[in-house]
């Protein structure tokens, strides 16, 4: 274990003698890590605690070896629409050669590289599940139940995540239903697979999985694919899922689903009847805040933490929930954004610093989670945004213009091949004629997304985007296009 600046005191509620840090970070995913980075760059004395495994959800059953998965499965797809190489590629994937990659990948679900991190930075990494017994106090019971009492002079900050949430249907753990990890780490490709959900985890994982060699069947309850974005993404996605040979049947809800001599059997709302040989449910996630002692600080367990600016939990001195676990936005590079800000403003309390009072837009607040968090679906094509949608933003009361253009008539485009199709919309703040939303879809938006991000986060005026020349021939030429569409219409 790293040195960090421990002292040895009686832990009253305990009796058992406590450690005291000056912070106890709650969860070691890619969260709870960059909290303790900060703060031990800060000088801070820094305990981490982890269950499972250093890295946490998204190194092990989501991003990581979801995007390991998806990644040949979008190169083959640019391949097969270039004329030229397309014959070369006719073939199928290999399969297990993308399953042993994505293993790779996951390091095989082991976490010595990122324990030899935490060891680097000088943060304590306890294995054990955490529970807050009191104010400034965590317990942790080790694997082989030991137990150790930590407090902290400064902060706890709980990065806890999310696990999968399922819906209550009866008998539907005797189905073994596979969840994100499942659909994640799954070493063989099932013949026929359901998929129920119509968000990100449930586009990208058909797609991936239906490329991968299962019939895939996706069960969504709503009108379309992924409906936080700008409808058109969802309709894209929806059509190349379609070609690609996946069955996607919308206004679909699960009535029951039962497994038969091995085989699942669902039955729709609609009195379907399908069989399959796995099903996933990619039907929302729930914080991991159940078993935490969040009972023993006066909050109700279970429940998202509500936090401020600074990621301090409303009505705490010393709380901070980051990442997942404050549902503001479940997205690692938020996530490790709202990290840096909470560790720069434990930091800064510790020192005595107000910083919200004094500094309410400064570097101590996630004001992006309000207006400029970008995400990037890596289906096929991608989908990629950032800020509000047309219908939030009218929602929200701005006076707004969708601004609109084909992505297969930029140049750029047109050089991935024959086939591509996407489209792409800015929403303009016709007050301030700023940006206050971007969608691009189209095979190689998500490299595009981040000058939308930067556009829409530093609210640059229009009558400045057009001094951000665009190169030729790329895909981001799509801004000129649009702006032109902006003068003229
Ligand atoms: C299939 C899938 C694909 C995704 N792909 C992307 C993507 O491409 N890009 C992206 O930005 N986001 C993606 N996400 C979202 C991303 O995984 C999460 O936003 C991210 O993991 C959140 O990080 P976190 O540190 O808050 O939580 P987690 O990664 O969930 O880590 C929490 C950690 O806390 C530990 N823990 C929980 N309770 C306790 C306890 N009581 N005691 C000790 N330890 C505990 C857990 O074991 C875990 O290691 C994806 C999610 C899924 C499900």
């Amino acid at each position: 274990m790293a040195t960090a600046h421990t002292t040895h005191q009686t832990d009253p509620m305990t009796e058992s003698e406590s450690i005291a840090y000056d912070v106890v970070v709650l969860g070691a995913g890619p969260v709870g890590e960059n909290v303790a980075d900060r703060t031990r760059a800060a000088g801070l004395s820094t305990a981490i605690v982890e269950s499972e495994l250093v890295g946490g959800e998204c190194s092990y059953w989501a991003c990581m070896p979801s995007k390991a998965l998806l990644r040949p499965v979008l190169a083959h797809a640019d391949a097969r629409r270039l004329p030229g190489l397309s014959r070369a590629v006719r073939g199928p994937l290999d399969a297990a050669a993308v399953l042993a990659r994505r293993n790779d990948y996951t390091a095989h679900w082991k976490d010595d590289g990122q324990v030899q991190w935490l060891d680097g930075i000088g943060a304590d990494l306890y294995r054990g599940h955490g529970r807050l017994a009191g104010p400034r106090t965590v317990a942790v019971t080790g694997p082989d139940g030991e137990r150790h009492v930590l407090t902290a002079r400064h902060a706890v900050a709980v990065c806890t995540g999310t696990r999968a949430a399922l819906p209550d249907l009866p008998g539907l753990a005797d189905v073994r239903p596979w969840t994100s990890r499942e659909a994640t780490a799954a070493q063989e490709v099932p013949g026929r697979l359901v998929v129920v959900g119509g968000g990100v985890v449930a586009t990208e994982m058909a797609t991936a999985w239906q490329a991968l060699g299962s019939q895939v069947t996706m069960l969504v309850r709503g009108k379309g694919l992924l409906n936080r974005m700008e409808p058109f993404a969802g309709e894209l996605v929806a059509e190349a899922l379609t070609e690609a040979g996946a069955d996607v049947r919308t206004g679909t809800s699960v009535e029951s689903v039962t497994r038969e001599n091995g085989t699942v059997v669902v039955v729709t709302g609609t009195g379907d009847r399908i069989e399959a040989d796995e099903i996933l449910f990619a039907t929302g996630r729930a914080p991991r805040t159940d078993d935490i002692g969040l009972d023993t600080v006066g909050l109700e367990p279970g429940s998202w933490l509500e936090v401020d600016d600074s990621l301090r939990v409303t009505g705490s001195k010393w709380l901070y929930a980051v990442g997942d676990a404050n549902r503001r936005a479940l997205l690692t590079h938020q996530g490790k954004y709202q990290a840096r800000i909470a560790g720069a403003a434990i930091a800064a309390r510790a020192s005595g610093v107000p910083i919200l009072e004094s500094d309410p837009w400064g570097a101590h607040a996630a004001t992006a989670d309000h207006d400029a968090v970008p995400q990037v679906v890596f289906t096929d094509p991608e989908a990629a945004s950032v800020g509000l949608s047309l219908a939030e933003a009218e929602q929200a009361g701005h006076r707004v213009r969708a601004v609109d253009y084909d992505l297969a008539s930029v140049s750029g485009a047109s050089l991935y091949g024959d086939g591509y199709r996407g489209r792409a919309r800015m929403v303009v703040d016709m007050e301030r004629e700023i940006l206050l939303g971007v969608t691009f879809v189209g095979p190689g938006v998500g490299e595009l997304i981040h000058s939308a991000t930067i556009a829409v986060a530093g609210q640059v005026p229009i009558s400045r985007l057009w001094h951000a020349v665009p190169s030729y021939p790329t895909i981001s030429e799509v801004w000129l296009r649009l702006l032109e569409a902006y003068r003229d219409n």
